[in-house]
């Protein structure tokens, strides 16, 4: 029996995420694909931009293939994909995370690249689903603004429970995970 797409029905001659797909299928899927690598690379850009602003050191950025470009706005033009990925993610959010991040950084520099790294790995990951990065992001966005006003000791029971959360979020996520178990005490205290 001749495989068949999954999607459709027709022959098979990818197969990508554990499913067989046609010629078609298949390049939508990797133009979905890309279009997703582009915002989540555009958003990891623009907040290694704005974390450079404020830190004495250069932040890496991820080289956007200009054939990506093509493929990219082709897919933001004719398939209306959820705009959920990191680049939804509500840049004020990102903005109050890297202004958090800076003002850690006058005071505990190796903490602060630590918790910057965290967040450019977050940005960039492809593991979790669009809501589970976003929320992580605003704990991370919270607990950071807590520990830049100093309120760090005022919600310890909030912020042990928003860090519990993170962890159950960051599951599927097994790199993500690592690298934040390296931080989520100094979080916590
Ligand atoms: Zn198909």
């Amino acid at each position: 029996m001749p495989k068949t797409c999954s999607q459709c029905g027709k022959p098979a001659i990818f197969e990508m995420q554990g499913h067989l797909l046609c010629l078609d299928c298949g390049e939508r899927l990797e133009r979905i694909q890309m279009g997703e690598f582009m915002r989540t690379a555009a958003a990891h850009n623009q907040l290694a931009a704005s974390l450079e602003n404020q830190l004495p050191f250069r932040v890496p950025r991820i080289n956007i293939p200009s054939q990506a470009h093509n493929i990219g706005s082709t897919t933001f033009n004719s398939v209306k994909i959820d705009r959920s990925t990191v680049g939804n993610v509500n840049t004020g959010t990102i903005r109050q995370l890297g202004d958090s991040i800076a003002t850690i950084g006058q005071t505990n520099t190796e903490f602060s690249s630590k918790v910057q790294s965290f967040a450019n790995e977050l940005l960039v990951d492809q593991t979790l689903s669009a809501e589970s990065k976003q929320e992580a992001i605003e704990i991370l966005a919270t607990i950071t603004d807590d520990i830049k006003q100093e309120k760090i000791n005022q919600r310890p029971r909030q912020r042990r429970s928003l860090i519990e959360r993170m962890k159950s979020i960051l599951e599927p996520a097994a790199n993500l995970a690592t690298i934040f178990a390296t931080i989520a005490t100094q979080l916590q205290a």
